[in-house]
């Protein structure tokens, strides 16, 4: 059931969790949205309460574990707890390596790794002590397959593959019911390339998504049946992308 749940959403400030939040707002969850932008997401939920839906947003960086904190905190302050959580945000500032492009190496890992690792860290002893609770993240397609210009990111979202499996399986043998799931989208038409800093790269991957990118809605629709699942069921993995991607 998605109707009361409280979703809080990381990354929700365009894209992928833009789409998740205005679509579970209208199916009846109270949503709580985080992202460093705060007029973007401030315009966001005043359109959601402008359509009758639940929202709060605060300002938040990933990569800082006291603002993963607050927002767990604005849930409960806001809406009385949290049922779920979307660790969505996420950069990719791909190049090939010979680029040296260190920044952005340790960028990616500070927001696609440790903001996941942050996030977790925030709201599993609520999910553990009320033993129930749900995490999803958007890993990627380059979480399951190697692509040149995308070590670094790619090997970024296999950690949140590894990772996930993990936490589901610990929880199973600690009686605690958190479910989890984790998607793997490809091409989806959001924000997501203007971080390419390396001008090839940038090119290459923005003809890519013209020719084949899906609106972020489809994701937010994959999210939405992982939370509309049974209570006792884990529907743990999703790879979700354009009917005429190739690769
Ligand atoms: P967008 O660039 O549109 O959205 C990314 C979101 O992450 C924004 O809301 C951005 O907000 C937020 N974000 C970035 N850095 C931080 C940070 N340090 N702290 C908090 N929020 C942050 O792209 P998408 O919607 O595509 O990306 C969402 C997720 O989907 C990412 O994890 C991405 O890797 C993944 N993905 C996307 C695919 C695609 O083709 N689009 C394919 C596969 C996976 P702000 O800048 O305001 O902080």
């Amino acid at each position: 059931m998605i109707k009361d749940k409280v979703v809080v959403i990381t990354g929700a400030s365009s894209g992928i969790g833009e789409a998740t939040a205005k679509l579970l707002a209208r199916r009846g969850a109270k949503v709580v949205l985080g992202a460093r932008r705060d007029d973007r997401l401030k315009q966001i939920v005043a359109e959601i309460g402008a359509q009758g839906g639940q929202a709060a947003f605060r300002e938040l960086d990933v990569t800082s574990q006291s603002d993963n904190d607050a927002i767990i905190n604005l849930a409960k302050e806001r809406f009385g707890g949290v049922d779920v959580i979307f660790l969505n945000a996420g950069i990719m500032p791909n190049s090939q390596l010979s680029a040296l492009k260190t920044d952005d190496w340790h960028q990616m890992v500070d927001v696609n790794i440790k903001g996941v690792l942050n996030g977790v860290a925030a709201v599993l002893p609520t999910f553990t002590a009320k033993k129930s609770g749900q995490v999803i993240t958007t890993s990627s397609v380059a979480g399951l397959k190697a692509y040149p210009g995308g070590a670094v990111y790619g090997g970024t979202k296999w950690f949140v593959r590894d990772f996930m499996e993990v936490l589901r399986m610990e929880s199973a043998q600690e009686g605690t019911n958190i479910r989890t799931a984790t998607i793997y989208p490809a091409a989806v038409n959001t924000e997501l390339l203007n971080a390419i800093s390396d001008k090839a790269t940038a090119e290459t991957m923005q003809k890519v998504y013209d020719q084949y990118g899906i609106s972020p809605e489809r994701i937010a629709e994959i999210v939405a049946f992982a939370i509309d699942a049974p209570d006792d069921t884990t529907i743990n993995e999703f790879t979700v992308g354009p009917a005429n991607q190739p690769w």
